[in-house]
């Protein structure tokens, strides 16, 4: 019997989020915060002409799409550095920080995968709890250590669609110490219209401990590709990079990822109709009596506590997969309006109780 690391034996479970199947055989997926529209046609061509040189590696550099990044943002190319998805990215993070007795410091709830990526790197998870379903910034920075090494900002955060906005971030920022990553998880960042909420990509220019972290999973629509990227000053992104898996970009995925920039406004015109979408969700089901925390990613949380699992089974009735978290509260993202006229009439039925 292989011996493994301890670790493993305790290891959170990352749960993805699954289709289900309604009685009447339709099938609304409002479980992972993907997008709701088929790939662009000049994307998925852009992804046909790559797959033709499909025998050749890919640029380990992801040289075409770190330009194409650099350009996007106005930064320089040496602050760019990439990943299979925001979520490899994070872990990269982590091993640039993994030493025995290091500290990450990260909201609770948030993003599943902190504590696992965490764990799996040898880095012990400080979880700062939510208040009012938002980061307590004030919090946060109280429980940094000698011992803390980074920390994770979320926003908008995942599963609560809550934002840090620009004062408070500013406040908390001032007061982490320099030698501590801050990383800012901007993975929703497109749908963001609340003007207080800043721009990672402004706050990390003259702050050398701060980094931003988007993906072209959500708004880009290329979840299934696996494309991230971090924003962040030399040292930072140089070390990103040295701990990337050689070739962990993939070539039909660069090619996706250059194609979808080239095509942005068309797919900001989506994240539109998307934000649109999220208001008519929230409002109605302000209306059916639920307590709605104002959202600003593509998605709204729903807090349950002992009724999430039997909402889950009851949207999964109407083929409706939501996100539940038992005990807690169930994540629901904005699908196409017809899914979530689904949904509305699913949480209608249910009941605000
Ligand atoms: N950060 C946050 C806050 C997320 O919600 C997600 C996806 N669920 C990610 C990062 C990772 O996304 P990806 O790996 O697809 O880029």
């Amino acid at each position: 019997m292989p011996r493994f690391r301890l670790v493993l034996e305790e290891l959170p479970a990352y749960r993805p989020g699954k289709a289900v199947v309604g009685s009447d055989g339709r099938s609304f997926k409002l479980s992972s915060n993907e997008s709701p529209y088929d790939p662009l046609p000049s994307v998925v061509e852009a992804v046909a002409v790559a797959a033709r040189e499909m025998h050749r590696y890919p640029d380990p550099a992801c040289v075409g799409l770190t330009e194409a990044l650099a350009g996007r943002y106005g930064v320089p190319v040496e602050h760019v550095a990439l990943g299979a998805g925001s979520v490899t990215v994070a872990q990269q993070l982590l091993e640039t920080v993994g030493e025995p007795g290091a500290e990450v410091i990260y909201a609770w709830r948030s993003f599943e995968a902190y504590p696992l990526l965490a764990d799996l790197a040898g880095v012990t998870s400080v979880r700062v709890p939510l208040v009012d379903e938002a980061h307590d910034l004030e919090a946060m920075a109280a429980a940094v250590t000698s011992r803390t090494r980074l920390i994770f900002v979320c926003s908008p955060n995942n599963p609560t669609g809550t934002v840090s906005r620009a004062d408070e971030l500013t406040a908390f920022l001032d007061r982490v110490p320099e030698d501590v990553l801050v990383v800012l998880d901007e993975a929703y960042h497109e749908y963001v219209r609340d003007a207080d909420v800043p721009d990672g990509v402004r706050v990390y220019a003259d702050r050398p401990n701060v980094a931003v972290l988007r993906t072209f999973s959500k708004a880009y629509g290329l979840a299934g590709l696996r494309v991230g990227y971090l924003i962040g000053h030399e040292p930072v992104a140089a070390a990103v990079r040295k701990t990337m898996v050689p070739f962990a970009v993939n070539a039909l995925a660069q090619a996706a990822a250059v194609a979808s920039l080239a095509a942005e406004d068309q797919l900001l015109e989506r994240v539109e109709a998307v934000v649109k979408e999220r208001a008519r969700v929230r409002d109605g089901l302000l209306g059916q009596g639920w307590a709605v925390p104002p959202t600003e990613a593509n998605f709204v949380w729903l807090r349950l506590g002992e009724r999430t699992m039997a909402f889950a089974e009851r949207c999964a009735a109407d083929g409706v997969a939501v996100r539940p978290f038992a005990g807690e509260g169930a994540r629901v993202s904005i699908g196409s309006p017809e899914a979530n006229d689904v949904l509305l009439a699913a949480a209608e039925a249910f009941g605000a109780g």
